[in-house]
């Protein structure tokens, strides 16, 4: 209204103390779930990779080296990332993409048959796997908003696209996002426009948009390709795993995008 949005909320602890506020720039960043993103009548579109990531972190006989390792499986990619020691301990967080039926074995194994069964999924290359933390598990999907700006209101992180984390830059696309969204807002007011008008923000998205599209479609592509056992397919990995290995240029730039500094 009038160049702002104005707000009512109220904390969950204090449901019947109603609050207003009138705000020029809206940033929507609550999930993937977005409460707010659906409040305002914002539709988004899910896609179901029919998969669950079991997330744990797990400690190590041997220094990972600040080396994280992918294992692409047939039921999905099996990651391992590289934790800060706590008291001397060395530990890698896992994220371990499986089927729904395997996942509910899994989760009900006890710590050590958890281990045994991740160990022979990843092998020996960070030493034994000797402690789970508590495991949790996230259903696999692909959401992305179909509106990301409008007049006073721009949408971000999760709530504007939730990846699959077999190529781990979900993050790392929020902050190359926030970065962009930054420096065209800085921009913008030092030229006098007014914060959170739609045509800062359409320039904010025309920009984000290629740097968005190429992140999502290796999210998608990668899973696609990993995940299924077809013999043709398993002939592509190959030759994608060597791809990714040997030339240097790719790899550099899945790393640069891994670090969330490619913009
Ligand atoms: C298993 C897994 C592994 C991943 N690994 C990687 C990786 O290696 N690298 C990478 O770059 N990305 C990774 N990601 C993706 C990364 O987690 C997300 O991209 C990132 O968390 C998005 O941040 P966000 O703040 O937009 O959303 P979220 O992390 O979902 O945060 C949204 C926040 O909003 C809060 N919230 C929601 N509703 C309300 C409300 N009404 N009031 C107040 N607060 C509210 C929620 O409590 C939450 O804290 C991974 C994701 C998963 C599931």
């Amino acid at each position: 209204v009038n160049g702002a949005v104005e707000l009512c909320y109220s904390k969950i602890s204090e449901p019947d103390e109603i609050r207003n506020i009138n705000t020029k720039l809206l940033i929507v960043a609550d999930g993937a779930k977005s409460d707010t993103r659906n409040l305002l009548g914002i539709e988004s579109t899910t896609k179901d990779y029919g998969q669950v990531a079991i997330v744990s972190n797990i400690t190590l006989s041997q220094n990972h080296n600040n080396i994280a390792y992918e294992r692409f499986t047939d039921s999905g990619p099996l990651a391992m990332l590289p934790l800060r020691k706590i008291e001397g301990h060395n530990r890698s967080a896992l994220v371990w993409t499986v089927f729904p039926a395997q996942a509910q074995k899994l989760l009900a194994l006890t710590e050590a048959d958890f281990l045994n069964e991740l160990q022979l999924a990843f092998g020996f290359r960070l030493g034994k796997f000797t402690g789970a933390s508590r495991r949790h598990s996230y259903p696999v999907r692909l959401t992305t908003s179909k509106e990301q700006v409008r007049s006073n209101i721009v949408v971000v992180g999760n709530a504007a696209h939730a990846l699959h984390p077999v190529a781990g830059q979900g993050f790392n696309l929020a902050l190359r996002d926030i970065a962009a969204l930054t420096d065209i807002l800085a921009k913008s007011v030092t030229e006098g426009k007014i914060l959170g008008e739609y045509r800062v923000l359409e320039n904010y998205i025309k920009h984000q948009k290629i740097d968005q599209n190429r992140t999502i479609f290796l999210s998608d592509f990668l899973p696609t390709v990993f995940g299924s056992t077809s013999l043709l397919v398993k002939v592509s990995e190959k030759y994608w795993a060597c791809g990714v290995r040997f030339y240097s240029i790719a790899k550099k730039k899945f790393r640069k995008n891994g670090y969330g500094s490619a913009h």
